[in-house]
């Protein structure tokens, strides 16, 4: 989806947080369509403003599809008409046929979220401008312009400010030559910012180590697109000394939270209020938590307590950076769909098998398939040091994250491939999860009687 790499500046224009709570919920509430039947759960507009968030339903991908885009807009606007003069556009996020949404797509709204996002990084704020020079290191299946050989040459795949390395859509295609031409167009084209996809980016680094090359070092590297493991910003860091930032956002709630200089996670205040459900406390709660966003001020589309899909881990301390607006978090503790359980059925997040496979060295890259309730199949890219110790190293990472019952199987393999979305899914559980029975019973959002979907996050 190339949309948000158009190169439209637009002004930020902060207000005051809860007062922006208000307006957004009432309008939601009073005059978007979609919302209609969440009336009935409001608190009234006597009520604190967290409070009437508290009771509400949350929005779903799947209730997203179950409306019309048209349901979503506010008063005042008309689909066609936006459509028509060009203002909008409808694009489709990428993803599995279940994930997939149709979004109004408008883009001043997008850029105005992303300058927001840009302050809450000390690095980011000195070096972007909203129209830097940015290379993109992204699977074309996501962003960017595809070619079955990876031939497309440099000025085909430039659009505006920016540069997209990749247009192989199978990293294991890479070949030390398609690894070259990213390192010379990097050379030639001076990003200022590199955005990238931690993985592939990994994967790029693992060549310039192995071969001893050296790499043009941008002012900035953004990570987004996909969880990113301790593992891949370990590659990044042996070859870029410059600062690496990660940015959490999706399609249709914008920029969300920001990584600061000091690794903490910031909220993008000026764009979106975050609702944070904990987990029980005997599922890792209640710092541990599913995020539910809601935007401000886009004019073409109303988006309350949006079930993101992820997880975060509260930050109990005041950050070192000095920023104390909206909610901070320790880290993006990955998606819902990357959970796993242990054989008793307690969840375990993406991070928490990163941070222990991250402590084994010998590891370059992984991939973890939970297949039943207490099987876990590890497969391993390791080093050329990476020897039977370090899979009996590995299975006791994973025997201390899943308990003594967990049966562990530990395989080395020569590589790993994306999923058919274009991003590696480094863990996931090949079976249905519900994590809504996580969730602190307090918290958990009600459901519509006449809900379009029928469920609940
Ligand atoms: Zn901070």
């Amino acid at each position: 989806m190339d949309k948000k790499y158009n190169a439209a500046k637009a002004g930020a224009n902060p207000g005051k947080y809860l007062e922006r709570c208000a307006a957004a919920l009432d309008q939601a509430l009073d005059e978007v369509p979609a919302y209609r039947s969440w009336r009935q759960f409001d608190r009234g507009k006597g009520a604190h403003i967290d409070e009437r968030y508290a009771g509400l339903p949350a929005l779903t991908k799947r209730e997203l599809n179950a409306f019309s885009p048209a349901a979503f807009i506010p008063p005042g606007r008309s689909l066609e008409e936006g459509l028509k003069s060009g203002e909008i556009e409808l694009v489709e996020t990428s993803g599995t046929t279940e994930d997939k949404v149709a979004n109004i797509w408008y883009q001043p709204w997008w850029n105005a979220s992303e300058l927001a996002s840009w302050a809450l990084n000390a690095h980011a704020a000195r070096v972007t401008t909203g129209d830097q020079r940015e290379a993109i290191l992204a699977n074309p299946l996501n962003v960017g312009f595809r070619s079955e050989l990876g031939d497309l040459p440099m000025e085909k795949r430039r659009l505006a400010r920016f540069l997209f390395l990749n247009d192989l859509a199978d990293p294991l295609a890479w070949t030390d030559s398609y690894c070259d031409r990213m390192l010379k167009e990097m050379d030639l084209f001076m990003p200022v910012t590199l955005e990238a996809n931690p993985s592939l980016l990994s994967r790029l680094c693992r060549y310039v180590l192995r071969t001893g090359k050296r790499a043009y070092q941008p002012p900035l590297i953004v990570l987004t697109y996909e969880f990113p493991s301790l593992i891949h910003r370990r590659h990044l860091a042996a070859v870029f000394d410059t600062p690496i930032m990660s940015s959490y956002g999706t399609t249709e709630s914008g920029y969300v939270f920001i990584e600061c200089e000091h690794g903490r996670f910031h909220q993008n205040v000026d764009y979106c209020r975050v609702d944070f459900l904990p987990f029980r406390d005997d599922c890792g709660g209640p710092s541990l938590g599913k995020l539910l966003v809601t935007t401000f001020d886009n004019p073409w589309r109303s988006l309350i307590r949006f079930d993101v899909g992820d997880l975060g881990r509260l930050e109990p301390k005041p950050c070192s950076c000095g920023r104390k607006a909206g909610m901070t978090l320790a880290l993006i503790e990955g998606r819902t769909a990357n959970l796993t359980i242990t054989p008793e059925g307690r969840p375990v997040t993406q991070a928490q098998v990163d941070r222990g496979l991250s402590t084994i060295s010998r590891i370059d890259d992984y991939e973890l398939r939970q297949t039943d309730e207490s099987s876990y199949q590890l497969r391993i890219v390791g080093d050329t040091g990476f020897d039977s110790s370090s899979a009996e190293q590995a299975r006791e990472v994973l025997r201390e994250i899943f308990g003594s019952n967990a049966r562990i199987s530990v395989e080395k393999t020569r590589d790993l491939a994306p999923g058919p979305s274009g991003k590696f899914q480094l863990v996931k559980a090949l079976f249905p999860l519900n994590p809504a029975s996580f969730l602190d019973p307090r918290f958990r959002p009600p459901v519509p009687e006449d809900s379009a979907a029928g469920g609940g996050p």
